[in-house]
């Protein structure tokens, strides 16, 4: 096992196409663990990563992969670049220490490499850049560090230039070591010569080196002595005063290269060890006590570790994506689901590569590994050694925006298509599979057009089940414009036992402030005198249950305040069933008198657009109930944010499209629940009835 020191657990994230593929690939054959390149080739994008994967058998999007390089350990944890995938976004990057973004040297910054890039900035994540494609017409670095600066970080520092433009890029300039490294186009790229930087590129390599040590300086102050002092700088205390600034997220290197000619991989692979952070370059995380955040200091002794993903696999069963945050975990211990209660045992620990996996013993704190053993365990939850009673954080699981409905081909296959959906949806937190009470039709909903199509694919190729799918519906909520008080008693006798509750609730809309759309509140202020804690505990579940399905077409009710504003029991005759059935049907049938209507799903939608088109662009989006919020020029495109609802979106970039002669792009993601519009409300009632 590596010292923890040379541990590095990055994430690659990167806009559709600019090349995480191609790159992840070559890392992977410089580290040796894979023999043979392949190449992508052009074709759907969406789907792309799919069949390459299946193409070459290599795991190259699975949840982690090992891999060394010189004498560090890398891990490279999956992150996906589209924003249909926020949630993978969202726990790949709870797990990494530090990250690389991909970029396009053609197209610069892409609106969705952007939503991606602001997710990790809120984990306050180190970075390195890369200028992938330098090779391609087109190809400029200049510009794209600039759209880098001023899109994404101020800190952007240029650590690399290429030299030779397009077809003729033929090296690459090392800032910090004043040296050009050149490669062999006859081998492909294969092979990297050492040379002196030629004098043509001299005066380039003067001013990003001043550019360089003047960012360098305001982060260190002996630094900017020997700066100022004209000092001889030794390249290895210019890197290590980078990579402090790095880890500090004071500046953002920006590297360059070109992936698929074998140009820039292997300086980028160094760059990954010697700027980005190990797991103990971060002294402490943050953990939950009783509800309480504090912090803590991993230690030998308390074992504690978060999944962040789980993959069912064919032969292995159930596989845990951990990161141990303290402590040792060993084969065969005992660990403690924080949410549950309930102990799992550790049955195999698991190192996977590309190609193979390695059975490990022990793991401890700053390791990513998979566990084999635990059943009842799920994304986003704490497993700890005994005698631990903290938690590590929750992720936070957009809603699901969209639903489809899906059809077994033949009536046989009704129970391999429920299964198989089952099983995709114990690995994906956004993803959910529902049985239709009234009409019995199985509905799946995800957070977007991309994410249910991935996922249907996956049914038919991997679970070999062919199903009818209907087209994308947007995932209404139902809530309520009225407040409504109801009584209910339950009173009955079931197997020789008297349950009898009686209850007094009130249902309510939800204020604005207190975020309407996107949850219930339940509240009470009967106390443990009046009512005993297991009762008022089966009165609340029965509230929120009552929730479930709403009065109109049973869709689940958000946006609404429940109160339990009485309760009565009889000593002997009551029981908590009792009081989960009262209060659950005393809130249905509230709601179904407090003018139910509907909310729907709103998104943030980001479109970049040369200026030409943005006028259009807005007319266009006004016209779909769409509230521009924000409008910036940045320089080469402008940005339009708008909130608009996904209803009227699909299928929006095609429009967008021809709308602009293909030169704006959109990105979006889910923002908040909104009531609907009268007339909506009327359509929807009209189309869902008609089905
Ligand atoms: P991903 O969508 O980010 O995973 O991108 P891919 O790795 O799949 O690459 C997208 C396309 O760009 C493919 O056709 C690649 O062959 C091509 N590509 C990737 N890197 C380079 C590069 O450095 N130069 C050129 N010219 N093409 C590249
Ligand atoms: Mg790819």
């Amino acid at each position: 096992m590596a010292k923890k020191e040379d541990i590095r657990n990055i994430g690659i994230m990167a806009h559709i196409d600019a090349g995480k593929t191609t790159t992840t690939e070559r890392i992977l054959f410089y580290s040796g663990r894979i023999h043979r390149m392949g190449e992508v080739h052009d074709g759907n994008a969406t789907m792309d990563w799919m069949d390459q994967e299946q193409d070459r058998g290599i795991t190259i999007t699975s949840a982690v992969t090992t891999l060394s390089w010189k004498k560090r350990q890398i891990n490279i944890i999956d992150t996906p670049g589209h924003v249909d995938f926020t949630a993978e976004v969202e726990r790949s990057l709870r797990v990494l220490d530090g990250a690389v973004g991909v970029f396009c040297g053609v197209g610069g910054v892409e609106p969705q490499s952007e939503t991606v890039w602001a997710q990790s900035e809120r984990y306050n994540i180190p970075k390195i850049a890369y200028v992938n494609k330098l090779d391609r017409v087109g190809a400029d670095f200049e510009k794209t560090l600039e759209s880098i600066k001023q899109r994404l970080v101020g800190g952007a520092l240029a650590i690399q230039f290429p030299l030779g433009k397009e077809g003729e890029f033929e090296a690459i300039v090392d800032v910090v070591k004043g040296v050009a490294y050149y490669f062999d186009q006859e081998e492909y790229g294969s092979k990297m010569v050492v040379k002196d930087i030629p004098d043509f590129a001299q005066d380039e390599f003067h001013m990003y080196r001043e550019l360089l040590l003047d960012a360098l300086s305001e982060v260190d102050d002996d630094f900017m002595e020997k700066v100022l002092e004209e000092q001889e700088l030794d390249p290895n205390e210019i890197v290590a005063v980078l990579r402090k600034a790095t880890i500090a997220l004071k500046v953002t290197p920006v590297l360059c290269g070109s992936s698929l000619k074998n140009m820039g991989v292997r300086l980028l692979m160094d760059a990954v060890g010697d700027l980005l952070p190990s797991p103990v370059d971060k002294k402490d995380f943050q953990v939950l006590e009783k509800g309480e955040l504090k912090s803590f200091s991993p230690n030998d002794k308390d074992s504690l570790a978060l999944v962040y993903k789980i993959q069912l696999d064919k032969h292995m069963g159930k596989l845990l994506f951990a990161r141990i945050y303290s402590g040792k975990i060993r084969k065969g211990d005992l660990l403690i689901n924080q949410e549950t209660g309930k102990k799992e045992k550790v049955m195999r620990i698991l190192q996977m590569h590309s190609n193979k996996t390695t059975d490990l013993n022990e793991v401890s704190y700053g390791d990513i590994a998979t566990f084999v053993g635990p059943k009842d365990v799920k994304t986003g939850q704490t497993l700890a050694g005994k005698g631990v009673s903290v938690e590590l954080p929750k992720m936070n699981f957009p809603e699901a925006v969209i639903s489809m409905v899906v059809e077994p081909q033949t009536k046989g296959d009704y129970d391999k298509l429920i299964n198989s959906l089952k099983r995709l949806e114990e690995e994906d937190p956004t993803f959910f599979v529902r049985e239709d009470g009234n009409s019995g039709q199985i509905v799946i909903s995800g957070m977007g057009e991309l994410h249910l199509e991935v996922l249907v694919y996956r049914l038919k190729n991997e679970f070999g089940v062919q199903a009818n799918v209907g087209k994308p519906q947007v995932a209404y909520r139902e809530t309520i414009l009225n407040a409504v008080e109801y009584e209910e008693t339950f009173d009955r006798e079931i197997k020789g036992k008297s349950h009898y509750a009686k209850v007094k609730v009130r249902v309510s809309p939800l204020l604005q402030s207190e975020g309407t759309g996107n949850k219930n509140l339940y509240q009470t202020a009967l106390s443990s005198n009046e009512l005993s804690e297991e009762f008022l505990l089966a009165a609340k579940d029965g509230s929120l249950g009552g929730c479930a399905a709403g009065p109109i077409f049973s869709w689940p009710v958000r946006g609404v305040k429940i109160e339990l504003l009485a309760a009565e029991m009889k000593d002997g005759e009551s029981s908590g069933l009792a009081f989960s059935i009262a209060t659950s049907t005393a809130v249905s049938r509230a709601l179904s008198q407090a003018n139910a209507t509907f909310l729907e799903p709103i998104v943030k939608a980001v479109v970049l657009s040369p200026e030409e088109y943005v006028g259009d662009i807005i007319a266009d989006l006004n016209g779909k109930r769409g509230k521009v919020v924000d409008i910036q020029n940045l320089g080469i495109r402008q940005q339009v944010v708008c909130e608009v609802p996904i209803s009227e979106l699909f299928g929006y970039t095609t429009r967008l499209r021809n709308l602009s002669k293909g030169r704006a792009v959109m990105s979006m993601e889910f923002l908040k629940y909104d009531l609907v519009p009268n007339k909506i409300k009327e359509a929807i009632i009209e189309k869902t009835r008609g089905f």
